[in-house]
């Protein structure tokens, strides 16, 4: 099965999504955990092109078409293949982040992504846990380790509230999938909830 963690920055989706790999596996699973932009070695080369350089130095068309690009590369070289040999893939992000972050923040492209994703991509995760989280706290969070090498590192509230917004309507148009975990509590317990899904 396909799995993936999804949230703002600072929701703890990074710690979640090893814990839970980390649960898996002492179980006996055999599990990839992986991450977006990135997770196949193609798909890293895009992560630095799409991270590094001046705030403009994309058009939003064309950074929907290299985080589709990485994604095709994600899919083709390292999710399709580990779900062939009967693995569990863990993602920390994956194309519902492209739905929020340029579908929904960048002005209105929500049409161009879906319309590359149905193109390019075509599949969804089995499970995706949505952390939820006051942008308040988040922003601290994520202040508190800002490395200024990423170009997307926008930590104004405004920002962080469109996004908890775009995840939080995600999680309600797809209760198939979507499962919302309340993220304003410890990692301990965060972790023990989602370890109810193994
Ligand atoms: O999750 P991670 O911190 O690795 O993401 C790297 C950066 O890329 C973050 O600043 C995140 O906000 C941004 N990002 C984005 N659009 C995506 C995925 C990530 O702007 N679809």
């Amino acid at each position: 099965r396909f799995i993936t963690f999804e949230g703002i920055d600072g929701s703890g989706k990074s710690t979640q999504s090893r814990r839970f790999a980390d649960h898996l596996r002492a179980k006996g699973e055999d599990i990839i955990l992986t991450r977006e932009p990135g997770g196949s070695p193609g798909a890293e080369e895009i992560r630095a092109l799409l991270l590094t350089g001046e705030t403009d130095r994309w058009s939003p068309e064309t950074e929907i078409l290299l985080f589709t690009a990485a994604r095709r590369d994600h899919l083709e070289k390292t999710i399709q293949p580990a779900l062939a040999d009967g693995k569990t893939v863990i993602s920390d992000r994956f194309a519902d982040s492209t739905r929020v972050y340029q579908g929904a923040t960048r002005g209105d492209l929500r049409g161009i992504v879906d319309s590359l994703h149905s193109l390019m991509i075509g599949r969804e995760p089995d499970l995706t846990f949505i952390i939820d989280m006051d942008p308040e706290t988040a922003l601290q969070r994520g202040l508190a380790r800002k490395s200024g090498e990423d170009r997307f590192e926008d930590f104004g509230l405004g920002f962080q509230e469109t996004l908890r917004h775009g995840f939080l309507a995600l999680a309600h148009a797809n209760p198939d999938r979507c499962v919302l975990i309340d993220g304003n509590r410890t990692a301990d317990q965060i972790a023990s909830e989602i370890a109810a899904y193994a």
